[in-house]
């Protein structure tokens, strides 16, 4: 494979954007080389402009659970896009999509649209922040709630559990109520809840962030009866997990029910969609009808709301697609495992529906802090060797891989080849 082309782009991006990418994680730092400039999509497959052909595994990161140019979806975009591209002014399609999310859940009555998930997630915290009359909020460390301020949190050192900014440009004044938890530990939170008063713990029911490290059924129940105890709300950032994990996502798997829902990714079939969702008493609080701010222009736009229409009619009514996708990401982490073992290296893996991680690391993971002792020089060596074959992983050891329904059953297999080749190759280089 050469990747003459997406070198001299990637030269030619740089000197225009910021790192030559749009968003970090695209420039294949961590596990070194050159990103593939991609051409097109087709199905299962990624084709970069040198013309090597990929399996895709991830997927734009999540949304294209119908794998790349799915005809329903391609059709309903473009039969809106000869409508007109926006209007900022009502339309059928936003309560149409409202609609068939509202009717698969029992704690959800109403949603509002956004352009993405970091926006979904904000405005979800403000709503909370709005109803509860609180400041505080607890978010776990490893868990990815998109780029706004409050969000950028690291743990601080020692004792305190309130965060540090992540990030250079985000004041401490603001971070300093956002007080950070470990995963699956409900003690770190209960400490949370001793100093401040806590609007909203927001959790990735089904972290995948971090590697994709899901909660126990035990921690999320005890965190739901500790916020109930406090008057606080949950959230469940289902951006990754809602229409992926399973069709109700994380509420499909846990009995745990959330006070206030977001989503994105899959929502929006590929275009730039995010919602956040909860029960009518909740929404009301949200302006026009209730007091707490939250706009935008191009939210349910809709070009964006027919794909996102078009894809979460298609997954309603083939609802067994999650036996299949789980299947097949099961026997890809399987067919992992062996290929790791043959080669005398340890990995863990885990899958939740369509969604699928793997650690070079020899112990559970089930936290943050169990997911930076993962070997990442060792998965840089592997995702390289991967990509040389023709397979697409994602570029980081902290990410999750999603099977979409264009994947085939002999796909897995040549992935799963490919990953005996490749984990002989990283022992010996
Ligand atoms: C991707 C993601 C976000 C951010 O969504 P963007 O569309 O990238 O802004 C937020 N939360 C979770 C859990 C995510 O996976």
């Amino acid at each position: 494979m050469t990747y003459e082309k997406s070198i001299n782009a990637f030269k030619e991006a740089y000197k225009v954007i910021p790192g030559g990418v749009d968003s970090p994680v695209r420039a294949f730092n961590s596990v070194g080389g050159t990103p593939p400039f991609i051409a097109k999509g087709e199905g299962a497959y990624l084709i970069d402009i040198d013309d090597n052909r990929y399996i895709d595994y991830v997927q734009s990161w999540g949304p294209l659970i119908f794998g790349h140019c799915d005809s329903d979806i391609e059709k309903a975009v473009i039969e809106a896009v000869k409508k007109g591209l926006s209007f900022g002014a009502p339309t059928l399609a936003e309560t149409q999509l409202a609609k068939e999310i509202v009717s698969l859940f029992d704690n959800i009555d109403k949603v509002r649209f956004v352009s993405s998930g970091t926006e979904a997630v904000m405005s979800a915290i403000r709503l909370a922040r709005g109803v509860t009359n609180r400041d505080d909020i607890v978010k776990f460390a490893g868990c990815y709630h998109g780029h706004s301020d409050s969000l950028l949190v690291q743990a601080g050192s020692g004792l305190a559990t309130f965060g540090t900014p992540s990030s250079p440009g985000v004041p401490s004044d603001l971070t300093k109520h956002t007080f950070v938890a470990t995963y699956n530990d409900i003690n770190s939170v209960k400490k949370c809840f001793e100093t401040g008063n806590i609007a909203c713990v927001i959790i990735e029911p089904i972290a995948g962030n971090m590697g994709l490290v899901p909660a126990e059924e035990s921690f999320l129940k005890e965190l739901r009866a500790l916020c109930d105890k406090h008057g606080t709300l949950l959230i469940f950032d289902e951006v990754m997990s809602g229409f992926r994990a399973s069709l109700k996502g994380a509420q499909g798997i846990t009995s745990v029910i959330p006070d206030i829902v977001t989503w994105g990714k899959v929502i929006g079939g590929g275009m730039p969609v995010g919602a956040f969702g909860a029960n009518s008493k909740i929404m009301s609080y949200l302006s026009p009808e209730g007091p707490v701010y939250q706009a935008g222009t191009l939210s349910g736009n809709p070009v964006a709301m027919a794909a996102g229409l078009a894809s979460l009619k298609k997954i309603k009514s083939n609802p067994a697609i999650y036996v299949s996708l789980s299947q097949k990401a099961k026997r890809l982490m399987d067919g992992f495992s062996k290929a790791a073992a043959s080669v005398g290296l340890i990995i863990v893996t885990d899958v939740r529906g369509s969604m699928f991680g793997f650690f070079f690391s020899k112990s559970p993971v089930r936290n943050f802090d169990d997911a930076l002792k993962n070997d990442t020089q060792m998965f840089a060596k592997f995702h390289q060797a991967m990509l040389g074959r023709g397979i697409y992983l994602a570029c980081s050891a902290y990410e999750t891989g999603f099977i979409s329904t264009a994947i085939t059953d002999e796909m897995i297999e040549e992935t799963i080849k490919a990953a005996y080749e490749s984990m002989e190759e990283i022992v010996k280089g």
